[in-house]
């Protein structure tokens, strides 16, 4: 077995990307990134600013004064944003758009990049995003594109929402992820592409025990090992 490995999950929004990624790397003991969660800080950061985020010269000033960093506590990510922990903050869903505009800027992409691959150096490492495959591993072990219908997507977003209590109804769900999935595709900065060499996974009417089952089966071909 090859002594690391690396796996790409890039996707639309909503997919179960994060939810995948994090049972796969628990299972084959590697690490897990969320690398979303890296620019959702930096949208957080913009809205509690006030920051322009059409203005890429206003992002970019932003970006300076920010320390962005990912910790791992009792087996888990957290995000830090100047010293402040923010995991729960960065999952409301204004910031979910706000992390979508400033995630255009190439000054933001460079900074974050470049941290994600920081973080990989040396190590197992199953990281989700929507550039992993394309720009941030490019020799990845093996890159997944995990995509859904929208309304299924839509669906699953809704009812996670909810479970945290946010009010936000099917259609203002749906809507939001349509939108996202436009923004990040058409974006010029490293737009939501499936990779060449990546394998195309349709998870909109598979549980995800057997979306996960498909991609360890994937994985263990790659490194030649016995489930
Ligand atoms: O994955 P998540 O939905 O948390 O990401 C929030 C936003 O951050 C995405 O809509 C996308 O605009 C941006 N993002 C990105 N590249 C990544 C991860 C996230 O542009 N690798």
């Amino acid at each position: 077995m090859e002594r690391h490995f690396t796996v790409a999950i890039d996707g639309p929004s909503g997919a179960g990307k994060s939810t995948l990624a994090k049972a796969v790397a628990q299972k084959m003991g590697a690490l897990y990134l969320d690398t979303g969660a890296m620019y959702r800080a930096v949208g957080l950061a913009a809205l509690e600013r006030g920051t322009d985020m059409a203005d890429q010269d206003q992002v970019a000033g932003l970006l300076e004064s920010l320390q962005v960093d990912v910790r791992y506590q009792d087996g888990g990510q957290r995000v830090y944003l100047n010293g402040q922990d923010v995991s729960e903050a960065i999952r409301q869903p204004r910031v979910s758009s706000a992390a979508s505009q400033v995630s255009a800027v190439p000054a933001v992409r460079e900074k974050l990049v470049a941290m994600q691959r920081q973080i990989a150096q040396g190590k197992s490492v199953v990281m989700d995003g929507r550039d992993i495959g394309t720009k941030v591993l490019p020799d990845a072990t093996l890159k997944i594109y995990l995509a859904a219908d929208l309304e299924e997507r839509a669906r699953r977003r809704h009812r996670e929402l909810r479970d945290k209590g946010l009010p936000d109804s099917y259609e203002q769900v749906r809507r939001a992820l349509e939108k996202r999935d436009h923004d990040d595709s058409c974006r010029a900065a490293s737009p939501l592409c499936q990779a060449a060499d990546a394998v195309a996974l349709d998870c909109t009417r598979l549980s995800q025990e057997q979306t996960v089952e498909r991609v360890l089966d994937l994985l263990r071909q790659r490194l030649g090992v016995e489930a």
